[in-house]
């Protein structure tokens, strides 16, 4: 793509792509674990860092690269580097900065691996961890009233699509030392970018809305060239969560359809909610757009759209809440989310049942709780099948 910078539709179809000397128009798939060298000096160059060159794809891989660059350009950051997974980018991401000693505070509504690394993980090497309430601003700067890291957040959070104040705790967590890193897979670079409100670094699960039809695995990492060449590059390299040349081709194409998917997605989810809304078995419903969201004013100042997800409480708890997805015939049972189909999850009896009750009820995970990630069908056709599963839980 020329210098010009386009809006982010065409962001998503164009930037980043290299042709090969072929002249193909759609970006090659470069399946190859290693390059070769005109000559033995070439390699020794290479190795020097005196010549730019491919070497190795656990180090860098040309269809990785495009990848790369085109999330980095809808991102508005500075570079990107590809993972295999969204969870070997946040890993990456926090131990690539962190050592025995520092001090890490994260919002306690988190993607639940997420969770168990600062909970779990961290401690082992001699790395303090605090939760805090992710829309308690007095609880971050208590929080962050002593030295510290790296903060790690979450919003909209899964799966109550609780909001934080990204402005805020960047600041707050500035004035204590630390970087932020803000996991932005629920938004999408399209609804909230989180570079602009002072976060320091991004990490996506491209599993969910940038590949989007469900095929597979991948994450990123984004933020300033120096922090990602010095800091997380070197662990990258030699600790090997390189993300597969396939995969990156498969999200590369993913991508270009990407603005026109998160639109309709958030249409239908903004319906959805308000449908649901107006049913008497639906005890609350949660979508960031909506008036009587909590933080419904804080979500527009920060985000373009409400998301492509829609949490909402059964009345009659958890045999409510699986008489309806049993009863449902479209919108299938599945926790992943970001996908061109409709698909339900109930958190309390599956990602969110291995933390503890008492845990899931400061989270306000109640045993009612569904979590509905909107996909691509006519909407009409969604309301249908949650008009027949209402109708089933009676
Ligand atoms: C899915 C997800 C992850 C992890 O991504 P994987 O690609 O499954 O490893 C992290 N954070 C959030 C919010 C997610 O939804």
């Amino acid at each position: 793509m020329t210098k010009r910078s386009y809006r982010p539709a065409t962001t998503l179809v164009h930037a980043g792509q290299v042709r090969s000397n072929f002249a193909e128009n759609a970006e090659a798939l470069f399946l190859t674990s290693g390059f070769v060298y005109d000559d033995a000096e070439q390699a020794e160059a290479t190795f020097k860092g005196e010549v730019s060159h491919y070497q190795y794809s656990r180090f860098g891989n040309p269809t990785v690269s495009m990848l790369e660059a085109r999330l980095a350009a809808i991102e508005g950051a500075e570079a990107c580097r590809a993972t295999a997974t969204g969870m070997a980018a946040v890993h990456a991401a926090m131990l690539s900065h962190l050592k025995a000693g520092d001090r890490v505070v994260a919002s306690r509504a988190l993607f639940g691996s997420c969770h168990w690394i600062v909970s779990t993980l961290l401690p082992r090497y001699g790395i303090e961890t605090v939760f805090v309430d992710g829309g308690d601003l007095t609880g971050w700067a208590d929080a962050l009233a002593r030295k510290t890291a790296l903060v790690l957040l979450e919003t909209p959070s899964n799966p109550m699509l609780d909001i934080i104040d990204l402005r805020a705790v960047c600041e707050l967590a500035h004035a204590a030392g630390a970087i932020v890193v803000v996991d932005n897979v629920f938004a999408t670079p399209l609804l909230q970018r989180p570079l602009e409100f002072g976060a320091d670094v991004v990490v996506y699960s491209a599993t969910k809305h940038m590949d989007g039809q469900g095929r597979v695995l991948g994450g990123a990492v984004l933020g300033r060239k120096d922090w990602i060449e010095t800091t997380l590059q070197p662990f990258t390299r030699n600790t090997g969560p390189a993300m597969s040349p396939f995969n990156a081709w498969v999200i590369l194409k993913g991508l270009e359809t990407m603005a026109l998917r998160v639109a309709q997605s958030c249409r239908s989810a903004a319906t959805i909610a308000d449908y649901l809304a107006g049913q008497p078995a639906i005890e609350r419903v949660l979508y960031p757009f909506r008036a009587d969201h909590p933080q419904a004013a804080l979500a527009r100042a920060q985000m373009s759209e409400g998301g492509t997800l829609v949490t909402f409480a059964l009345k009659g708890g958890q045999p409510a809440a699986f008489r309806f997805m049993n009863a449902l015939g479209l919108v299938v049972i599945s926790n992943n989310l970001g996908d061109s189909k409709s698909m339900m999850t109930h958190p309390a009896t599956t990602t969110h049942s291995k933390i503890a009750p008492a845990d899931r009820a400061v989270l306000g995970i109640t045993e009612g709780i569904i979590r509905f990630s909107v996909g691509l069908e006519d909407v009409a056709d969604l309301i249908d099948d949650l008009d027949g599963a209402l109708r089933a839980v009676g």
